[in-house]
Parts: structure tokens; sequence; C-alpha cells
């Protein structure tokens, strides 16, 4: 059997982009999203080995169950790719307890509760590919975006300690560090910021998902098996 892809968020934006290339090549990808069951329904019908799961990664007893219904089904998942996010713009000043909660409930806890459900069956078979999508913002920091950026970090964090602690049972757990994607995340943002973004990357284009798509596939591939616990950067360079 080919390998079982497991990606949350695979609806749309960059974990769409990233489940229609797993798709192409013949993999069985699972997709965790939230609500967008159209968007789920229209991958079902495009792809015969897509498997749609919906299910709210901030959420315990939900995870628990989508990723038991995916062993249920498979026996196994050989890639989990942790890239459900939500982003919020303000200043810290007008941060709440409860933006805090449901932005690191969804990108850091998220994460947290997939990977600790998914990694005894990786752990069993020896081996297993994690990828986590964090942002050049949780490296190097955006205004506006202070708890945005502190959850990515977080995340690099946990990609770091987590491939030291699973390295030998084979699984190797890298994250990938976007810049500027244009996906749904962006459509708060104007023309005139975007291009203005668009300036500042000395590629001098926004990415698109399937520049990240490329990477996930990379550090998924044998081409990887050496890597672990690195942050991989695709944003064109705004970062250097
Ligand atoms: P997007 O277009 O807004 O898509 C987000 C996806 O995550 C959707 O499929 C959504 O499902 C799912 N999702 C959100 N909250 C969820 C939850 N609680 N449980 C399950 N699924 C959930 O976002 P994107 O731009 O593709 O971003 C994907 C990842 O890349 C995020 O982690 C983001 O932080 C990161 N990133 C993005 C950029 C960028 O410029 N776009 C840059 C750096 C990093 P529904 O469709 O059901 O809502």
């Amino acid at each position: 059997m080919k390998d079982i892809i497991l990606i949350t968020g695979a609806t749309r934006g960059i974990g769409r982009a990233i489940a229609e290339l797993f798709l192409n090549k013949g993999f069985t990808v699972a997709g965790i999203y939230k609500e967008s069951d159209s968007l789920a329904n229209e991958l079902v019908e495009k792809f015969e080995n897509f498997v749609p799961v919906k299910a709210d990664v901030s959420k315990k007893e939900e995870v628990e169950r989508a990723v038991s219904l995916i062993y249920g089904k498979f026996g196994k998942i050989d890639c989990l790719i942790n890239n459900a996010g939500i982003s919020e713009a303000r200043l810290l000043q007008d941060e709440t307890e409860e933006s805090y909660e449901r932005i690191f409930s969804t990108n850091m806890k998220g994460a947290f509760l997939v990977t600790k459900s998914v990694l005894p069956g990786m752990i069993n078979k020896k081996k297993g590919k994690i990828i986590n999508i964090s942002s050049m913002w949780g490296i190097t920091g955006g205004a506006m975006e202070v708890l945005y950026s502190a959850s990515k970090a977080a995340l690099i964090g946990f990609t770091k300690a987590l491939a030291k602690e699973v390295a030998l049972s084979g699984i190797t757990v890298n994250a990938v560090a976007p810049g500027v994607i244009k996906t749904d995340m962006l459509n708060s943002l104007s023309e005139d910021i975007l291009s203005e973004l668009k300036e500042e990357t000395p590629l001098n284009r926004l990415g698109k998902p399937e520049d990240i798509a490329g990477v996930c596939y990379f550090l998924y591939s044998d081409s990887a098996d050496f890597i672990t616990g690195q942050v991989v950067s695709a944003d064109g360079g705004m970062v250097i």
C-alpha cells in the first residue's frame, strides 16, 4: 500500500495545494478541516483517494476520533503535515485572553494534539515524517501579529525538541517557514499592502501555495531522510 498522508487544514490554501500534490502523485490523503464541507466534497469528487475528516484540531476528543478513524481505515499514517492555522492581526494591547486562546489553541495546541495521537503508530513502525507549517514571523517576529508570531515560534521549538525525542524511532520532524503566500489568510490585506509586501520580497512576487507544497514533498521524500529538526524557509528571500 502506498503511504498514507495526513494533512490538517487540507481544504484551502497551502494545505489544499499540499493535498493536491500528494493526490496527483497517487498517495492517499486524509484531510482534516474545520468547516468547509463543500470544498472537502470538491476534493472527494476530484480524487478517489482523498478522505475528508471534519474535526477541530484544537479539540482533543475530535482529534482523537479523527486519528483513530484514519488508523481504523488504513492501519497506518506515514506522514503528518500539521498545517491548520489561523492568523489575527491587531496591536498587542488589543489582544484578549480569548484571542490568545483562539490563536494558540489552533496553531500550537492543534499540532500538539494531532501529533500526540499520530505518534504511537509511527513509533510502533519505527518510521514516519512529521512536517509542521510555521511561518517566517515565527523566526523574525511580525508587528501587529505578536501572538501569531509567538504561536509559530512555539511550533519551531516543538519541532526541534520532538525531532530529538523521536529520532531513534526513525521519525523525522521538520518545519517549513512560509513567507507571504497568496491564500484566504491574506484576504483582510488591501491591494496596497499586498504590493508593498511583494516589493519587500527579494524575489519580487508573493508566494503561491504550490511553493510550499513542493518543500513539504521534499521533506517527506527519501531525499530528506537525513534532515531533522530543521526549519526550511520558503519566503522569496524575505528573511535572510
Ligand atoms: P487558509 O487559506 O486560511 O486555510 C486554513 C486551513 O486550515 C483551512 O483548510 C481550514 O479549514 C483549516 N483550519 C483552520 N482552523 C482549523 C481548526 N481549528 N481545525 C481544523 N482545521 C482548521 O490558511 P493558509 O494561508 O493556507 O495557511 C496554512 C498554514 O500556513 C497556517 O498554519 C498558516 O499560519 C501558515 N502560513 C501561512 C502564510 C500565508 O501567507 N498564507 C504564511 C506563513 C505561514 P476550513 O476550510 O474548514 O476553515
